[in-house]
């Protein structure tokens, strides 16, 4: 085989595949309805809510099995709206949350006969995400998986010749036939145009209102004829209980199928023979002809004449019929996209107007084509600024046929950051100090959010208690819960409180924000300035040179909140003194616990004695050495005598008179699972813990060991230092996601701007 025969026929496999196919007659498609009805029975708002079920991954909830879950997910939308798109549109969650809904409510058939109006504020990239959806569905709807079927009419000229020869016996009817059939061949145009549909056997008439294929049984017989044809299975329970399939037994088809239908039962007298000539055929949805899919911009101007026809097709009707004209092959724009798509990009200039004619169809689902009424069922989306809302009041009968559907500025920080790598590369994030990145997002969206909140107050109270993770303002909790973590500082009881009902008042606060602010365009300009001023090679971005950054502008600074930079900065701060101290605490367990046990173990005895712990084995003396040094970690740094005396008989009495009587004894506990080891085990570690920052806070090589670290200096520092500072710096790496640079970089942060002094009790 050659390469141009490989090509095509490679081309061939490849796009047949990925098509719906050509038409098939009714019986084929009864067969598929009954074998795949959710496919073969399906309308535009059901073809929406599979597209969505198809192309958004399954939500993802952190927190399964959590009772008081609101099902608010994290949704991968990247398939729909980033994937093969000339510009990706980002949805954050709570976007992707609602659009997901919308598509729900779409296939339980609720909220139809409605306009849904997206309403965002400029840079919010509403276009961007009108235009990724509606080619997204458009490919959708032209695919295997998501086609649906319109009806196509193919008159067989010689039954309805033969037919008209039966009937009556009208020579003259047939003469003319045979007249009308003569003239037809003498037309080159339209031989040449039969050629192209298969011959001379068949007249094509496609619905041009794309209606599906089983609105063709009448309505008084469609309930029982849906009925015949499914067994008494779910599905057929599905089509005949559920909303959604409502529109399968209300619709009529539209009024050229009606009358075709009329006239050739007239003609063929059996309605079995008139469904011989109905076929099903995919709706191909195409939005660059308007079909399926119509896209009105505030510029194009509204056609004067909006009735379209086809007079050749009609001729040909009228010959075929002979009926005086009683199929009139008549209709408007709107039939194009009925049972599709029809949007408004912004409702402004013609758009206006357009609204305005769209009254009596949406809430009625039909209007006038000269004297005929057509049904229009679509999809009707549009756009919005949200200061053009004084439109919509212009057409008052309008506004309780309006869905408002907020699209605002992204409030959730993980697709605000991916937004930043997306627009600049993934090579940003090596420019930053780990969660620097995230902070930058942090104060972008600080600007969109409404500085009061009430479900934050009614469930925290006061703020001041979380002031060291936290604004007053309670932002930055309320930026978790949108990205939907639960931070795990809140308190037992603050965590309880938040149930569904508090969950639901939280984000439903999100759908008055984030029309302020900076914009999405804003945000990526100040984003670039950052970058290109402070990244340098060898240098990580820190908070102070971020909170810097923004604190010498004057017009960003004035959007962000009072002390919000501040409070970013505390918490950012916060965070990393605990990770150094935990990347510093070296937690030898097995010395903590042998330490413990003896102690228990010592208190019982007098001063001078000689023991041997039956906990440990190891020989004791009791005395002073023995106490001190432990009793220095327990009770009180200083190791005041009197206070150390109070707490060992304290503990002695515990020891006896509960440890040893109770759990060791009659319950049969070993030592470390008691109540008493355990509370010393918790005081030991606090104390190690605490104490952990002391050789950076009191040697000043170290400093200077970790600005030396990798050079050829280190090796000069004595080796206590350099075994503590390689220590921080690889569990920084292990544990922290820092690389051995941010770990440098960190821990000289921490100690240049005396962090642990701020947090000292
Ligand atoms: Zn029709």
């Amino acid at each position: 085989m050659n390469n141009i025969d490989s090509a095509l026929s490679r081309f061939d496999r490849q796009h047949g595949s990925q098509d719906g196919g050509g038409p098939i007659d009714f019986d084929a498609y009864l067969r598929r309805v009954v074998q795949d009805p959710e496919k073969g029975i399906r309308n535009v708002f059901q073809v929406f809510h599979d597209m969505v079920e198809h192309l958004v991954e399954p939500g993802v909830d952190e927190y399964a099995g959590d009772p008081e879950s609101i099902n608010y997910f994290d949704h991968d939308t990247s398939r729909l709206f980033v994937e093969g798109t000339d510009s990706p549109f980002f949805a954050d969650r709570l976007f992707s949350n609602r659009l997901v809904q919308l598509a729900e409510n779409f296939r339980h058939g609720s909220l139809q006969n409605k306009i849904y109006i997206f309403s965002g504020p400029h840079g919010c990239g509403k276009s961007t995400f009108l235009d990724n959806l509606l080619a997204k569905l458009e490919q959708f709807a032209n695919s295997v998986e998501g086609v649906t079927y319109e009806a196509l009419w193919r008159l067989d000229r010689k039954v309805l010749a033969s037919f008209s020869e039966q009937e009556s016996g009208k020579f003259l009817n047939r003469l003319s036939g045979l007249l009308d059939e003569y003239e037809f061949k003498q037309t080159d145009l339209i031989k040449t145009q039969q050629l192209m549909e298969g011959g001379d056997d068949y007249i094509e008439i496609p619905c041009p209102s794309h209606d599906s294929p089983l609105l063709m049984i009448p309505k008084e017989y469609r309930r029982a004829f849906i009925d015949d044809l499914f067994k008494n299975d779910q599905a057929k329970w599905k089509i005949f209980t559920e909303k959604q399939y409502d529109w399968l037994f209300n619709q009529s088809p539209c009024t050229i199928c009606n009358t075709l239908y009329q006239s050739l039962l007239e003609r063929l007298r059996s309605p079995a023979a008139v469904l011989k000539m109905l076929c099903a055929r995919p709706y191909r949805f195409n939005r660059r002809l308007g079909e399926g899919i119509s896209v009105y911009n505030p510029g194009d101007r509204i056609l004067k004449q909006n009735v379209l026809d086809n007079s050749m097709l009609q001729n040909r009707i009228n010959s075929l019929l002979r009926d005086s004209n009683r199929v009139h092959y008549l209709f408007s724009n709107f039939a194009k996209t009925n049972n599709g798509v029809y949007a408004l990009m912004d409702i402004k200039g013609h758009n206006v107007e357009r609204l305005h004619e769209l009254h009596n169809i949406i809430s009625e689902g039909v209007h006038k084509v000269e004297y005929i009424e057509e049904n229009v069922n679509s999809l009707f989306l549009a756009l919005m600024n949200p200061e053009d809302r004084a439109r919509l009041d212009e057409v008052p009968s309008l506004i309780d046929r309006i869905e408002l559907i907020n699209i605002p500025y992204v409030l959730d920080l993980r697709t605000e950051v991916e937004i930043y790598r997306n627009t600049f590369g993934r090579h940003i994030e090596d420019s930053f100090l780990p969660r620097v990145l995230h902070n930058f997002a942090r104060i972008i969206i600080s600007t969109r959010l409404a500085k009061d909140s009430v479900a934050m107050q009614e469930w925290i109270g006061d703020s001041e208690k979380y002031s060291s993770y936290c604004d007053s303002n309670l932002l930055l909790l309320k930026m978790e819960i949108y990205t939907g973590n639960i931070p795990e500082w809140l308190n037992e009881e603050d965590r309880k409180k938040l149930n569904a009902k508090r969950r639901r008042q939280i984000i439903g606060e999100s759908e008055s924000e984030g029309i302020a602010g900076f914009s999405g365009r804003d945000s990526i300009k100040i984003f670039r300035e950052l970058y290109s001023s402070q990244a340098r090679e060898g240098r990580l971005i820190d908070m102070k040179s971020l909170c810097d950054f923004f604190k010498n502008h004057e017009g960003w600074s004035a959007m962000i909140p009072d002390g919000f930079i501040d409070s970013l900065r505390r918490m950012y701060n916060y965070t990393i003194l605990q990770e150094v101290k935990e990347a510093l605490y070296y937690c030898n367990e097995e010395q903590i616990e042998k330490e413990i046990k003896n102690y228990l173990f010592a208190i019982n005895f007098e001063s001078g004695s000689r023991v041997t712990c039956p906990y440990t084995g190891d020989s004791l003396v009791i005395g002073e050495d023995l106490f001190v040094p432990i009793e220095r970690c327990l009770v009180t740094r200083s190791g005041d005598p009197e206070k150390r005396l109070l707490f060992r008989k304290a503990t002695q009495k515990k020891y006896t008179s509960q440890t040893l009587t109770q759990e060791l004894l009659v319950d049969g506990r070993e030592i470390e699972e008691t109540k008493l080891y355990a509370r010393l085990h918790e005081r030991y570690v606090y104390y190690l813990k605490e104490k952990v920052l002391d050789p950076i806070l009191k040697n000043e090589n170290f400093r200077r060991a970790i600005k030396d670290f990798e050079g050829d200096n280190f090796r000069t520092y004595d080796k206590k230092v350099r075994e503590d500072v390689i220590f921080l710096i690889t569990n920084l790496c292990e544990h922290f996601q820092y690389t051995r640079q941010g770990a440098r970089e960190v821990a000289l942060y921490l100690i240049d701007n005396k962090i642990p002094e701020d947090f000292s009790a």
